[in-house]
């Protein structure tokens, strides 16, 4: 059937995706164990020049290698989060920049934080990134230009809503619209799935919004998509706003530190 053919070919991308982080993990220990031998001999020797070079090569290799493997955790969606109180607007307006620029000058950017955001308890770093990758599958559907919005906002979930599949309560949400392709109802409906991507073959990894569903539901909230053919999506996350003392002291997260995902 479709749907055992659809699994097959997903088992197979684990299977390479696996395969190649084996492989890089190998070749960074590689690294590490070079490394540390040459370190070694030097020391033994009594030759104490360029053991800072050689420290170096071992230390690299073993952050790259760690890096690695956070990225592998986010998939498996057993990370260990680090969640502070943090308030999403601040968040968003230190990402005003790199988002900027991420977009290109083809893309409109605007962004309108609501005020008094509730607290939210998350890991922001995860969050940031979480916007960000947002803001590039919003940009790789606006090909040809278009407009950004980024919003924040309080929203109170009576019991059985309509329109809205989430449990009752205090959500803070962070919308990211554009106005590009859209998405019709089958993409929707596989838009989460591992793996799943429309995109040529070496641009997308469709882990993107994965990560996204199982970091935001991992933090006890949940994701929702809207979108119409040509005119465009929203995606929105609802996160559960944090009541008690933590929430008095919210915390500015810090910028984003990096700007190669
Ligand atoms: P990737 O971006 O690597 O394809 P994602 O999991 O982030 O992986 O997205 C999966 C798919 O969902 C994309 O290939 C695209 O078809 C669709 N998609 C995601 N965001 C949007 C968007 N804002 N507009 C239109 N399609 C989108």
């Amino acid at each position: 059937t479709e749907g055992q053919l659809r699994q097959a070919q997903k088992m197979e991308a684990v299977g390479q995706l696996t395969g190649g982080l084996a492989h890089d993990f190998n070749n960074l220990l590689t690294a590490v164990n070079g490394g540390l031998e040459l370190l070694e001999h030097r020391i033994n020797a009594g030759q104490y020049d360029k053991l800072d070079r050689y420290m170096t090569m071992a230390r690299t290799g073993a952050q790259r290698a760690a890096a690695l493997t956070q990225r592998l955790l986010a998939f498996s969606r057993r990370q260990t989060l680090a969640p502070t109180a943090t308030d999403t607007g601040v968040l968003v307006a230190g990402m005003i920049d790199i988002i900027d620029r991420t977009l290109g000058p083809e893309i409109e950017l605007s962004v309108e934080t609501g005020r008094e955001l509730w607290p939210v308890l998350v890991d922001a770093p995860q969050l940031e990134n979480a916007l960000l990758n947002l803001c590039i599958n919003a940009r790789d559907a606006m090909p040809d230009g278009g407009r950004l919005a980024i919003a924040t906002e309080n929203v109170v979930v009576a019991a059985g809503t309509p329109g809205h599949d989430l449990p009752a309560g205090e959500y803070v949400a962070l919308h990211v619209t554009d106005t590009g392709t859209g998405m019709s109802s089958e993409v929707i409906e596989r838009v989460f799935d591992p793996f799943f991507t429309t995109k040529p073959i070496g641009e997308g990894t469709g882990l993107g919004l994965s990560m996204i569903y199982g970091f935001v539901r991992q933090s006890g909230g949940q994701v929702q998509v809207r979108s119409v053919v040509d005119e465009g999506t929203t995606m929105s996350l609802f996160l559960p706003r944090l009541v008690g003392p933590q929430a008095t002291h919210a915390l500015p997260s810090s910028p984003m530190p990096r700007a190669d995902e």
